[in-house]
């Protein structure tokens, strides 16, 4: 069964490995990109998650070309991490525009159709980091915790319409993100990890994707963790 997917920020990294999974499957699958050529073999759309006139856009574009979206894997997201007194209003409210409000945009429009449909499958990207801490990170990982509290209230809130909500909080994952990391925090992240290494996006996109399939249908308003055991215990 071909489905209609949308992933945010499908263009690289954890995103474009989870789009992949889903066409590898045989899914319908959209990607947003803000700039630059988008990868091919989606339908891609360009869509900043911090505009709602942009959010709206994208998904007319989709409806038109792919139905209404079953499947949202809201992926988008960014740091700008530093330590609290010299983080600035915008270091936070970005962070937040971006991870916490661009998730409730997306969610929020995806969830018309899936009303409508009365089915749907929402997966939201958060991190360890949420869940965990971490110093200099206050506004991600807030913005990070926040999407398990949105997720498990509209899993309150629609689980009554066959919607499912479930959130999968990554460790560290080898992409543009973490290779900002100097060696010695790299270093450092690797000896709280019991499997030793970082992990790779396709290790990401297989959770994401378990979560939307028909294996998961009794899973809602779930943190999973896909860290090596990094955050074990939160
Ligand atoms: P990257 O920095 O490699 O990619 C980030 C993606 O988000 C890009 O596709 C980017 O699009 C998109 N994006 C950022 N801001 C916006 C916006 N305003 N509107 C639309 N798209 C936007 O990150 P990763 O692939 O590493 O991370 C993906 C998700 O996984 C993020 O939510 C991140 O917080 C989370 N995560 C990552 C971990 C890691 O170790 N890498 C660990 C735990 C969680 P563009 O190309 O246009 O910039």
């Amino acid at each position: 069964m071909s489905r209609s997917v949308l992933v945010t920020g499908g263009n690289r990294g954890i995103g474009l490995a989870i789009a992949r999974a889903f066409a590898d499957a045989g899914d319908k699958v959209a990607i947003t990109y803000r700039s630059g050529e988008p990868p091919e073999g989606f339908l891609a759309v360009k869509c900043d998650i911090t505009d709602p006139e942009q959010v709206e856009q994208a998904y007319k574009e989709i409806e038109e070309q792919h139905g209404a979206v079953e499947v949202l894997i809201a992926n988008a997201g960014i740091t700008k991490d530093q330590l609290l007194m010299r983080m600035s209003e915008e270091d936070f409210t970005s962070v937040i525009d971006t991870n916490l409000t661009g998730t409730f945009r997306v969610v929020k429009r995806a969830n018309r159709g899936m009303l409508r449909a009365k089915k749907g499958r929402v997966v939201l990207v958060s991190s360890v980091v949420g869940l965990l801490g971490s110093p200099g990170q206050a506004n991600y990982a807030a913005s990070k915790a926040a999407l398990v509290g949105f997720a498990r209230s509209l899993a309150r809130e629609l689980g009554s319409r066959n919607i499912t909500f479930n959130v999968v909080a990554p460790g560290f994952v080898d992409t543009d993100m973490t290779k900002a990391l100097s060696d010695e925090q790299r270093a450092g992240i690797l000896a709280g990890v019991p499997l030793g290494r970082y992990a790779q996006p396709e290790e990401i996109a297989a959770t994401v994707r378990f979560l939307a399939s028909d294996d998961a249908s009794y899973i809602t308003g779930a943190v999973i963790p896909v860290d090596g055991g990094l955050g074990m215990g939160h």
